[in-house]
């Protein structure tokens, strides 16, 4: 089948590669020449694990393209997949489809007939029925069709999760589009039992925020757990093997950390509300949800503060990992960028070190001194502050990181390391959801007891916070 991929982006280029290495002749189009003239010479500009490799062997192979030309990507498709980027709208908090029209408007007239257009970028309900209009507004009605398959894949194991889904949803409004996706879809996951879950168009693109905005809710049920944790001795590791080991649970996403972030929970939650607030729909636990996790992101430089005897002017942190999680150079919605900025707000200078992200971290950060060497990031500094777990963070050692430290302050905002083991070593640590032999210092200042602590619900709705200490943030 040949195939077109219009947006050559994390889900554009991965997605177009897995279609390639599943046989199909792919031509991935994008507007960006710096992106194509890379691809045509062979670097891949995106860290993901396993791409490199999996790109070369196609593009070997003649199977797959790379072009800036939309007309020549097109040309002779079955397909044609639009996967460009959907981001916030500025100040509003709803996508911005102007790339999705933009991109439906230039295909439009380049499509041959019987072309099945398929939206695979993240978006709101209603979207593929404009999307059809653009096209029939220069296409014959019945000549083309307009598809939904919104993509689940997670960065850092895109290539599994593409190869491997859970399942494919692909939302469709007739035979033409349904039989071209499950023969595109159905044969090569017929091996690993995927179901496709067929529907209509309206349902698939609410499907893939529906799933979003609940992860992003079981992530904030643990993060608001651990803070209970804190507070009555419990541990939110153990908590989370007991409740994940329950089948209805299940484990995933009940590790507790900073807030999510990334380039989708963030914005689709918002988006996910805009829709329901356009319909009359409230959706209270998305709203809390979103809430939660903004306020807990900026928190996180009040648990650095604590840790650091509640002043941070003048001394020196190291930040180790940037990435809004391991495996990937993405650095959109970062947990890290808050936290630094408010670190750097009450007079503290931050260096940070990360694996994949210092070239997009320089982007979207000033005044931090940026490493490529986790102990050269760490010498001198008064605390480190795991916010990434990458296996190089884990895999530290802990010993030669205290050595050349001035303060021995760890901060461990993934659980990433034993906080016994690291206490063991000489650390104070703080971590998040444990009990840590640290807080029990009398030197370092502890979070308020629960009834000090605690906010009532219709207060959470002005600012959230559990702890108190610094004072309030939130609104800085
Ligand atoms: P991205 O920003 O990495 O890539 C988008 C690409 O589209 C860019 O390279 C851009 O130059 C290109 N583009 C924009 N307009 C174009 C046009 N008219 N013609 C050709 N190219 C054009 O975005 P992404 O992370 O790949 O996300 C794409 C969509 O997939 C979004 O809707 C996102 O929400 C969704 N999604 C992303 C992920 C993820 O993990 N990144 C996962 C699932 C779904």
């Amino acid at each position: 089948m040949k195939i077109a991929v219009i947006g050559t982006g994390y889900v554009g280029l991965v997605s177009g590669t897995c279609f390639a290495s599943w046989g199909h002749d792919v031509v991935c189009a994008d507007k960006n020449t710096q992106k194509i003239t890379s691809l045509e010479y062979g670097v891949v500009p995106i860290y993901e694990p396993g791409l490199d490799e999996l790109v070369e062997r196609n593009f070997a192979a003649g199977r797959l393209r790379f072009t800036c030309d939309l007309g020549e990507a097109v040309k002779g498709a079955s397909v044609v997949f639009i996967a460009v980027g959907t981001p916030p709208r500025a100040g509003h908090g709803d996508a911005d489809l102007s790339f999705v029209y933009m991109a439906a408007r230039e295909l439009a007239p380049l499509i041959d007939e019987n072309t099945t257009v398929v939206v695979k970028s993240t978006v709101p309900v209603g979207t593929g029925d404009i999307v059809q209009k653009i096209i029939a507004s220069v296409r014959e009605a019945g000549t083309f069709s307009v598809a939904s398959n919104p993509e689940f894949l997670r960065e850092g194991v895109a290539i599994r999760d593409f190869l491997e889904p859970d399942r494919v949803v692909v939302g469709v409004e007739d035979e033409r589009a349904r039989k071209v996706l499950t023969e595109l879809y159905g044969v090569p996951l017929e091996a690993c039992n995927t179901p496709i879950v067929v529907t209509q168009r309206r349902t698939s693109e609410l499907i893939k925020y529906a799933a979003n905005a609940f992860l992003a809710t079981k992530i904030t049920f643990i993060n608001e757990l651990a803070d209970l944790c804190e507070q009555v001795g419990s541990d939110v590791g153990q908590l989370a093997l007991g409740m994940g080991l329950d089948k209805r649970i299940g484990a995933s996403f009940l590790n507790a950390g900073p807030g999510y972030g990334g380039s989708c929970f963030p914005k689709d939650t918002m988006a996910l509300l805009r829709t329901a607030q356009d319909h009359g729909v409230t959706l209270r636990i998305v709203e809390e949800t979103v809430t939660a996790n903004e306020a807990r992101k900026r928190r996180m430089a009040l648990k650095v503060m604590d840790a650091l005897g509640g002043d941070v002017e003048d001394l020196t942190i190291a930040v180790l990992g940037l990435t809004f999680k391991p495996d990937t150079d993405d650095m959109r919605e970062a947990p890290s960028v808050p936290l630094i900025e408010t670190l750097q707000r009450f007079g503290a200078r931050v260096r940070a070190y990360d694996p994949a992200g210092i070239e997009n971290a320089g982007k979207v950060l000033s005044d931090v001194e940026l490493h490529r060497d986790p102990y050269e990031c760490a010498r001198g500094a008064d605390a480190v502050v795991v916010v990434t777990e990458w296996d190089d963070i884990r895999n530290l050692d802990l010993a030669r990181l205290m050595k050349i430290m001035r303060q021995r302050i760890l901060v461990d905002l993934r659980n990433a390391f034993d906080p016994g083991v690291a206490e063991q070593v000489g650390f104070r640590v703080s971590a998040i959801g444990r009990a840590t032999a640290t807080r029990h210092d009398p030197h370092i200042p502890t979070a308020p007891p629960f009834a000090a602590a605690y906010v009532s619900p219709a207060q959470r709705a002005g600012a959230v916070h559990f702890e108190t200490i610094g004072g309030s943030i939130d609104n800085g």
